[in-house]
């Protein structure tokens, strides 16, 4: 999840229009072509997507995970369009807009939601515990939903909650607070109070390695990566990021911290928005807002007074969460995305990388994609770049459930 302060809502025929124009008329020399060859190649590979923001949209505006939208970026039939077999189901609490008091409470509400609207599409989609469910659930047929949780205040560092959780079926967790300092960890974008981990982040990261939870150091200080890559007994994942290499923001990662992250087994989830990887959108995107997207938005309001049910109409209008449309040109293409897959296999290797695309986390996507039912086109790249087939099934899928496996043995 990409914080947004502004509420953007993605029309969906404007959109079509926008992207029609950029393709055919902007720039059609460098659009990328969804082959036939692309298209059999993406149904028959195990597309595991390590970030997708599902739930928040049915929290926040009724409706269920099995009807088609309009707008937005995801639901189980553009799912399925697009090819996805496994995703981490984000499950993520605007820590902005809860107080300290309804952290915890928040993130039980959207995890009883996500699992009820699992259930209530039993027929399409399955909770997945583990790598053995994943596979058992793909050869029926079926979706399968891995709970993740983005932003760790809800834990508050308690290893009893970390341990309930556990129970009710979280296997990926981020160790790092959203964007911000937490009682036990350091965050990316914000001040340094631990210079990483302190004991209760420490305990965390053992507990989370003795019970079977994918750490996730998304959003992490370099100093709190450096401090788990020091305990972990695991491989730990980057579910959804990029390089500052690319983009010099904090939220992204040093190329020196990707090649560590990789050396322990580790892997590198590239997300999908233009933010993280394109620099002329995001200087586009830090004029349009007044604020760079990983810094607090302005909160209105005041929360301490508030039922968290008024809290919760504060936010509605911030759902389905998708990035601003950007003008004609501006967008990075897919194969501009493959830059960043790119530099990444040089670095750490093609068994490292994979595709954490953060859809409804309020991403701009490249401009061939829509929204999660167009995935099939990065098959078509990486093809066109000249990627083995086996390259492309480790990247879109084989990687993830290879560590996500080990973990959860
Ligand atoms: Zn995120």
């Amino acid at each position: 999840m990409k914080t947004t302060g502004g509420m953007h809502r993605w029309n969906r025929p404007f959109a079509s229009c926008v992207v029609w124009i950029v393709l055919c008329v902007a720039s059609p020399a460098t659009g990328v072509e969804l082959t036939e060859q692309a298209r059999r190649l993406h149904r028959q590979v195990l597309v595991f997507d390590a970030h997708i923001h599902l739930i928040s949209r049915q929290f926040y505006q009724g409706g269920h995970i099995g009807q088609r939208y309009a707008d937005g970026h995801v639901d189980l039939p553009r799912m399925r369009e697009g090819g996805v077999d496994a995703f981490v189901l984000a499950l993520y609490v605007q820590e902005e807009y809860y107080p300290a008091r309804y952290e915890t409470k928040q993130f039980l509400r959207l995890l009883e939601r996500a699992l009820a609207e699992l259930e209530a599409n039993r027929k399409q989609v399955e909770l997945a515990l583990s790598g053995r469910d994943i596979q058992r659930i793909h050869r029926r047929g079926k979706i399968a939903a891995v709970l993740g949780l983005e932003g760790t205040f809800d834990v508050d560092g308690d290893l009893a909650l970390l341990r309930v959780f556990h129970r009710l079926g979280l296997r990926v967790m981020q160790i790092a607070a959203h964007n911000w300092t937490s009682n036990y960890s350091d965050s990316c974008c914000d001040s340094r109070r631990w210079g990483g981990l302190n004991d209760r982040g420490r305990q965390l990261v053992r507990e989370m390695n003795r019970l079977g939870i994918l750490i996730d150091l998304s959003h992490a200080s370099d100093e709190t990566i450096e401090d788990v890559l020091e305990i972990t007994n695991q491989p730990v994942v980057v579910t959804h990021g990029g390089l500052r290499s690319f983009n010099d923001i904090p939220r992204n990662l040093p190329e020196r911290l990707a090649e560590k992250i990789a050396a322990k087994g580790g892997l590198i989830g590239v997300q999908i928005g233009n933010s993280f990887h394109s620099r002329r959108f995001y200087e586009w995107l830090v004029e349009r807002e007044g604020r760079k997207f990983w810094e607090r938005p302005r909160v209105q309001g005041n929360l301490a007074q508030m039922s968290i049910e008024e809290i919760d109409a504060l936010l509605r209008p911030s759902f389905p969460s998708v990035g601003p449309q950007a003008p004609t040109g501006l967008l990075m293409g897919v194969d501009e995305w493959l830059s960043v897959v790119d530099r990444l296999i040089e670095l750490v290797g093609e068994d490292h990388v994979i595709l954490g695309t953060d859809f409804d986390g309020g991403v701009t996507p490249p401009r061939e994609i829509r929204d999660v039912s167009d995935l099939p086109v990065l098959t078509a790249a990486m093809l066109k770049r000249g990627y083995s087939e086996r390259r492309i099934r480790k990247i879109l899928g084989e990687n993830l459930l290879r560590v996500f496996s080990a973990v959860t043995r």
